[in-house]
């Protein structure tokens, strides 16, 4: 394994490993864990080499207290990639030499992919993801790049991105790993208590149960039992919960045929925001 801090070491190590074939991207804010190991070992069983990058992005947190207690665990990080993927590169720049000058986002049309769920509670949160996703693209010039469906609505608009602007790249969307009591991995869930992140489970649990309501229950039936269930839970503080088309991601009243829904929700345990969703259908 080798780690490159500057992007002009990047592009001289690049050289070197594009003449050995493809090149897989795995863009992370680090603190590694299972779901992040997932997109990794994935990248190297499909290409011969990987990049990961490892960038706690400035520009795609709308909360700077959520950005200055983002944890940063580089040495772990580099342990875990080093086991999974031997021959991986890491890039991990510093936030200057990322953005040379000005670390403030572009501004995109995602044709408002980003107005809904995160985009609704997130400011500028989806400008941030588009400005860091597309200057790693362009760098790195993978054939592929992993992306977690844990963040599907980032998933979605980064797949957008690379279509509007013409980018050659194969965005892959791997499986939510979960924790054994069904909590997707997430590095805000190291700021639980042992007891809160136990607790936590109840967001799988909801979605799998609203999962088997869906097949016989009407859409707005679904998300008031299951907006019921957090009401009903003192210590949790819903912030949205949306059964919405899989591609326009427009949050849906009624079910339409031939559509495919997918349910999306954000709660507050213990300050801690976390995200969830599943399919639907
Ligand atoms: P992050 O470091 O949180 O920006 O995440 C980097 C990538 O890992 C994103 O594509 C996430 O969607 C993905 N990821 C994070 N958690 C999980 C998980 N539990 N399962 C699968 N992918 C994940």
């Amino acid at each position: 394994m080798q780690r490159v801090q500057t992007k002009r070491e990047l592009q001289k190590t690049l050289v070197k490993l594009r003449a050995q074939g493809s090149l897989g991207l795995v863009p992370t804010m680090g603190a590694l864990h299972k779901g992040h190991a997932s997109l990794i070992e994935r990248s190297a069983r499909e290409n011969a080499h990987t990049v990961v990058s490892i960038f706690v992005n400035p520009t795609q947190f709308n909360n700077q207290a959520d950005l200055q207690h983002y944890p940063r665990t580089a040495e772990a990080d580099l342990d875990l990639i080093r086991a999974i993927a031997p021959n991986a590169l890491v890039f991990s720049p510093s936030v200057a030499e990322m953005y040379t000058q000005d670390p403030s986002p572009k501004t995109y049309d995602f044709h408002g992919l980003d107005k809904v769920m995160e985009g609704a509670f997130r400011d500028d949160h989806f400008n941030g993801v588009g400005t860091v996703v597309e200057m790693l693209l362009r760098l790195v010039a993978p054939q592929k790049a992993y992306f977690g469906e844990k963040d599907f609505q980032q998933l979605r608009i980064v797949q957008k991105l690379t279509k509007t602007l013409n980018l050659p790249v194969d965005i892959v969307g791997c499986p939510i790993v979960r924790e054994a009591n069904g909590l997707a991995m997430s590095s805000r869930n190291e700021r639980l208590s042992p007891e809160a992140r136990q607790r936590a489970g109840i967001i799988h649990q909801t979605l799998t149960t609203a999962k088997e309501k869906f097949g016989t229950e009407s859409v707005l039936e679904v998300k008031e039992w299951a907006k019921g269930v957090f009401d009903a839970l003192p210590r949790f503080t819903l912030e949205y919960l949306e059964i919405a088309d899989v591609d326009t991601l427009t949050p849906a009243n009624k079910k339409q045929k031939g559509t495919a829904y997918r349910a999306f929700m954000a709660v507050y345990l213990e300050d801690v925001r976390l995200i969830d969703n599943m399919a639907m259908n």
